[in-house]
C-alpha cells in the first residue's frame, strides 16, 4: 500500500475500462489523480466512486487535440501540484480490411491510439525533463506485436505505440525520465463486449476467444492496472524503454 504516496498522476480515458481501473489502483496506492476523459459526466461518475475530491479530478480532455491536452495538465497541475506519472491509455478499436477501410477509419485510429499518445507525452514531459523525474506509461496491445486478419490498422498505430515509448525512453533516459508500455492482451472491458457483440453470433465469438487462451479466461482490468501501479512506481526504477505483456501467456503460445 502506499506504493504511490505524494505522486500525481494523470489517466487518459479513465472513464471507465483499464483507465479507470488504473485510476483507482493509483488512488488506492496513495497518488492523486486526474481522468482525463473525454465523457465527462463518466469521469465524475468513475471520480465519485474512487475517490473524493481531496484527491481525484475529473477533467473534460480529448487525447486528439493537443490543446485539450494541455489545458488537462494545466487543471491537474492548479489542483494537485506536478504531474508525476501519466498513463497514455485511451485508446480505440478501428478493425478494418485494408482495401474497404475509409481513409476516416485510418485518421480516426490514429488520431486517438497514436496521435493521442505523442499529445499526452508532449504535455507533461517538458515539467518532467525539467524537474528531472517522471514515470510515463503507455497501453499499447499484443495487437503492436501480432497480427490478426481484419483488424486493420489498429496494430500500425499500437506498433507506433512501441515505438514512440522506445524513442522518448532513451530521449530523456539522462534526465530520469521513464517511459514504458504495457501490452494487454484480451481483456474484460467494454470494448471487447462491444467487439463480441459486433460478430455474427457473439456468445459463439466469446466462447472462441476464451478457447484461445492459455489460462481459458481473458484477463480483468485490475490485472493491467497492477502492472500500471508498478512501472509508475519508484519499484521499477531501472525499467525503462520497455514493455510488459499482461496476455496470460497467450502471445506466446504458438498453438494447441
Ligand atoms: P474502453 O473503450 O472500455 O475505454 C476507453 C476509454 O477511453 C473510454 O472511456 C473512452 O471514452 C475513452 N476515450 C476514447 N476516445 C478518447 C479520446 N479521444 N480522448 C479521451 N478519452 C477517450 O477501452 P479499454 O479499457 O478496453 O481500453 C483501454 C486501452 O487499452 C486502449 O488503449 C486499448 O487499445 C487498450 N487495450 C485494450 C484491450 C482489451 O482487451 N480491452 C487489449 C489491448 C489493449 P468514450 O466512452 O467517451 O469513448
Amino acid at each position: 500500500m502506499n506504493r504511490l504516496a505524494g505522486k500525481v498522476a494523470m489517466v487518459t480515458g479513465a472513464g471507465r475500462g483499464i483507465g479507470a481501473a488504473i485510476a483507482a489502483a493509483f488512488v488506492r496506492e496513495g497518488a492523486a489523480v486526474v481522468l482525463a476523459e473525454l465523457d465527462i459526466a463518466l469521469a465524475q461518475e468513475t471520480a465519485q466512486k474512487i475517490g473524493s475530491t481531496d484527491n481525484v479530478l475529473a477533467v473534460q480532455t480529448d487525447v486528439t487535440q493537443s490543446a485539450s491536452v494541455q489545458n488537462a495538465v494545466r487543471e491537474a497541475e492548479a489542483k494537485f501540484g506536478p504531474i508525476d506519472v501519466l498513463v497514455n491509455n485511451a485508446g480505440i478499436n478501428v478493425f478494418c480490411d485494408p482495401l474497404t477501410m475509409t481513409d476516416d477509419d485510418w485518421r480516426r485510429c490514429f488520431a486517438v491510439d497514436l496521435d493521442g499518445v505523442w499529445n499526452g507525452c508532449r504535455a507533461v514531459l517538458p515539467g518532467m525533463v525539467e524537474r528531472g523525474r517522471g514515470s510515463i506509461v503507455n497501453i499499447a496491445s499484443t495487437h503492436s506485436f501480432k497480427i490478426i486478419p481484419g483488424c486493420f490498422p489498429y496494430p500500425v498505430a499500437k506498433h507506433g505505440v512501441i515505438g514512440l515509448t522506445r524513442a522518448l525512453g532513451i530521449e530523456y533516459a539522462g534526465r530520469q525520465v521513464r517511459v514504458n508500455a504495457i501490452a494487454p492482451g484480451y481483456i474484460e472491458t467494454q470494448l471487447t463486449h462491444d467487439w463480441w457483440n459486433e460478430q455474427a453470433d457473439p456468445a459463439k465469438a466469446k466462447q472462441a476467444t476464451l478457447d484461445l487462451q492459455p489460462m481459458k479466461r481473458i484477463g480483468r482490468p485490475e490485472e493491467v492496472a497492477m502492472t500500471a501501479v508498478f512501472l509508475a512506481s519508484d519499484e521499477a526504477p531501472f525499467i525503462n524503454a520497455s514493455c510488459i505483456t499482461v496476455d496470460g501467456g497467450r502471445s506466446a503460445l504458438y498453438h494447441d
